[in-house]
């Protein structure tokens, strides 16, 4: 363990932590954009910086860690500055687009610019506009939103071990760009670390604000993980999927299924009764009706030709008791052990 003080507060802490792990178990809150709690540190926003007693210059907390005897100041006046400063700089070339932007309520730059205050930022076009060069069918890159932190880059490596994107260095401008398209999963988690409207989903544009939703806490029902999501919900439908790092197995990450594959849910052609075929023609019937055909069909195959004759394979989509229920079925009811689940695939 190591012993120092933050903010005049005695912290001790294990060898290796940073000084904003420290500040934050502190309850200290430093301003950071590029830092995101499963991430490794990036250091790219400068947000974060600390003085420690004895250094000429401040430091970056995210990646410098606390050792013995330190003293760290988190908010001097110096300290504010030096930080609207820097923030200043990445705002040069950001439009403050709030009010069209999807991000807005939930973006941690629109949060910091508030924090510190910033009300003169003045906004420069760039001479050569840049040119949105990552985009997918579900994600759209607003390229002059982009602070460069860093983030979706990182994410897709470090996280997913994808690398699909990277940041493509011009002077002291860039973007980011694909390295290969064809490796790109779609899965959303450049997007949902992105702490910026630089990224925005396409399927849930123009359906819903942040402060006008419910987020309602569930299990994704496409696989066995049994990753946690936050369905967006207004006007009771499904509008969107968000995630908390601190929630469940999945830690905030999910895969394109659990983050995209949510329309179905209020889709106008989804089946709400049961539809039995006859000459050839679905007509809709009563669950009672249906119920009834299928028991009598499966009792007239066992009976013809045995109940090995039938099998059942059971989805991922269930709860585990609905699976143990419809083993139960085919063994104690059909009388086969032919039943399997779509896991084994
Ligand atoms: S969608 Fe997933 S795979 Fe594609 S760039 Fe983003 S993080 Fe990487
Ligand atoms: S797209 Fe978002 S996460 Fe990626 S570098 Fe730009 S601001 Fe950061
Ligand atoms: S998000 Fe993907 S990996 Fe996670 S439970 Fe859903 S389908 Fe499975």
């Amino acid at each position: 363990m190591v012993s120092a003080t933050i903010d005049n507060r005695e912290i001790s802490v294990p060898e290796g932590t940073t000084i904003l792990e420290a500040a934050q178990k502190a309850g200290i809150d430093i301003p950071t954009l590029c830092h995101h709690k499963r991430l490794p540190p990036i250091g790219s926003c400068n947000m974060c910086i600390v003085e420690i007693n004895g250094n000429t210059k401040p430091v970056n907390s995210c990646n410098s860690p606390v050792e013995e005897g330190m003293k760290v100041a988190t908010d001097t006046k110096a300290l504010h500055e030096q930080r609207v400063v820097n923030l200043k700089k990445i705002l040069k070339h950001h439009a403050l687009d709030c009010p069209i932007c999807d991000k807005a309520g939930e973006c941690d730059l629109q949060d910091v610019v508030y924090r510190l205050g910033v009300t003169d930022a003045p906004f420069e076009p760039r001479e050569n506009p840049r040119i949105a060069e990552y985009s997918t069918s579900l994600i759209r890159y607003w390229p002059e939103r982009c602070i460069l932190c860093q983030r979706c880059v990182t994410a897709c490596n470090a996280i997913k071990g994808i690398g699909a994107i990277d940041i493509k260095s011009d002077g002291d401008d860039g973007q980011i760009v694909v390295v290969d398209a064809d490796k790109c999963k779609s899965c959303g988690e450049c997007l949902f670390v992105c702490p910026t409207g630089a990224l925005t989903e396409n399927l849930s544009r123009y359906k819903g604000r942040p402060w006008l939703e419910n987020r309602v806490e569930t299990t994704c029902t496409y696989c066995g993980c049994g990753c946690q999501l936050q369905l967006k919900v207004m006007d009771n439908r499904v509008i969107g999927v968000t995630t908390d790092v601190d929630r469940g197995v999945n830690q905030g990450s999910l895969c394109v299924k659990g983050r995209f594959g949510y329309e179905f849910i209020g889709d106008e052609n989804r089946l709400t009764t049961p539809l039995i075929k006859e000459n050839g023609e679905f007509r809709e019937a009563s669950w009672d009706e249906a119920l009834d055909l299928t028991a009598q069909k499966f009792s007239s195959i066992k009976e013809e030709s045995g109940p090995d004759s039938i099998a059942g394979l059971t989805s991922a989509k269930c709860t585990n008791e609905e699976n143990y229920l419809f083993q139960k079925f085919m063994r104690a009811v059909i009388g086969t052990n032919n039943v399997d689940h779509c896991a084994r695939l």
